[in-house]
């Protein structure tokens, strides 16, 4: 057997980099492991909420991440057939004052680059790109991984933070993807070049029945990140022809006009067909653990998915802190933290999701009627996500 390395993080994603962070700076020798020739970030926007930043600034980037994000007035939500405001959420001082932390949007490469900075500045973490994982097996005194270009490593602890489609998932649930009928364009258009005319210092939500569109900028406002969202009826499981841009404008096609305009540039857009996962009962065995979207994969309705995946990565770097080398009993208490906080979020984006998109006309009165009368600093429905949690000594 060759050597068995320390800890092994599987996926160099916004999860996988937070973790290796976290657990090298505990002294720990920890192997990056990475599919693609070079680590990087799929998409362009990312919002992220106080509960994201406070775990960034316990990882110790916060600094950094500041002087790549924006930061928006208010979150406005829109009605995308009349073009009315409908709600606010205002991200001044008394929002920051409750939570801690204000609300960024950032481009997810800076974000992501500021994370592989912090992991290229610490000697102890070793980066392996090309390093497809293909199949994880748990031995009493090791974890042996297998991967394409075959190659076979040993580790005494594994981090599963290899996406949604994990492989390291297959060693602790049978869970699957489950398929949402929606689809998201994103695209993103140079400031320079949008033609409608909106106050770019908020972030917006357009929403109507099956479709909502968010825009917001990012990169010092030189570009506009805009995904439109919406659901396919064309859906089928057993082909992949479904959620074709004909179908966008179709969905879109009763949307005000500053939606159609802006759409103008969707179809040439990153398609991404939306899944989440079922909250799983167990993430960890005794040397291997989930994290991010391989434990937690969520519909993005929420804006959360990089945050709890953050916020998963604080959690296991303290745990596995205060079990000092009893690494199985740390791998257990942090599962048992983060699943109840995690399933919570998975099943209230899917939630927020079906309110978002509502069609029938009398749920959409008693949404909008409850959003038209909520006040832009009533910050009560946000304390569940954003507010500090204190971790529990299990
Ligand atoms: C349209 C959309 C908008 C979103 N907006 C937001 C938002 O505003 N805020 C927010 O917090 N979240 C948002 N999310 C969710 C967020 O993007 C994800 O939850 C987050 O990126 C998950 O990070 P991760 O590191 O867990 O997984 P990933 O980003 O999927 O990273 C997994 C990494 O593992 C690698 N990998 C995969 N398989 C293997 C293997 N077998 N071997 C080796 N390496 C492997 C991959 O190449 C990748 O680098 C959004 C998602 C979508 C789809």
């Amino acid at each position: 057997m060759g050597e068995v390395k320390e800890v092994i993080v599987v996926g160099g994603g916004i999860g996988g980099l937070a973790a290796a962070t976290g657990i090298a700076k505990l002294g720990k020798k920890v192997t990056l492991l990475e599919q693609a020739p070079k680590f990087g970030e799929v998409g362009a926007g990312l919002q992220v909420g106080p509960n994201g930043l406070r775990a960034l600034d316990t990882l110790g980037v916060l600094d950094e991440v500041y002087k790549l994000a924006v930061f928006p007035r208010r979150h406005v939500f829109m009605d995308a057939l009349s073009g009315k405001e409908l709600s606010a959420v205002q991200f001044g001082d008394s929002f920051s004052d409750r939570f801690g932390y204000p609300y960024i949007v950032i481009h997810r490469s800076d974000l992501h680059s500021v994370l592989l900075k912090a992991c290229q500045s610490l000697d102890n973490i070793s980066f392996l790109t090309n390093h497809k994982l293909e199949f994880i097996e748990e031995f009493a005194d090791y974890v042996e991984l297998r991967c394409e270009n075959g190659e076979v490593l040993q580790a005494e602890t594994v981090i599963g933070a290899d996406g949604i489609r994990s492989k390291t998932r297959a060693l602790l649930s049978l869970a699957n993807p489950v398929v949402s009928q929606y689809v998201a364009y994103r695209f993103t258009v140079p400031m320079s070049e949008m033609t409608i005319n909106i106050d770019w210092d908020e972030k917006l939500t357009w929403i109507g029945p099956g479709i909502h569109l968010v825009q917001y900028p990012v990169r010092h406002k030189s570009v506009i990140n805009q995904v439109a969202v919406f659901k396919s009826y064309k859906f089928n499981e057993n082909t992949e022809d479904w959620g074709t841009a004909e179908e966008l404008i179709q969905m879109f096609g009763d949307s005000c006009s500053t939606i159609k305009e802006s759409l103008k540039l969707a179809e040439n857009g990153l398609v991404t067909k939306l899944f989440d996962i079922e909250p799983l009962e167990k993430w960890s065995s005794e040397r291997v653990t989930l994290l991010g979207d391989s434990a937690h994969a969520m519909l993005q309705y929420l804006a959360q998915g990089a945050c709890q995946a953050l916020e998963d990565a604080v959690c296991l770097t303290e745990k596995m802190r205060t079990n000092g080398s009893n690494v199985a009993k740390a791998l257990d208490e942090y599962q048992q933290e983060r699943i109840p906080r995690t399933a919570e979020v998975q099943r209230g984006a899917r939630t927020w999701g079906d309110i978002k998109h509502a069609e029938d006309s009398v749920t959409r009165l008693l949404r909008d009627t409850i959003m038209l009368n909520r006040s832009a600093d009533d910050y009560k429905y946000l304390d569940w996500l954003y507010k500090e949690r204190t971790l529990s000594t299990v």
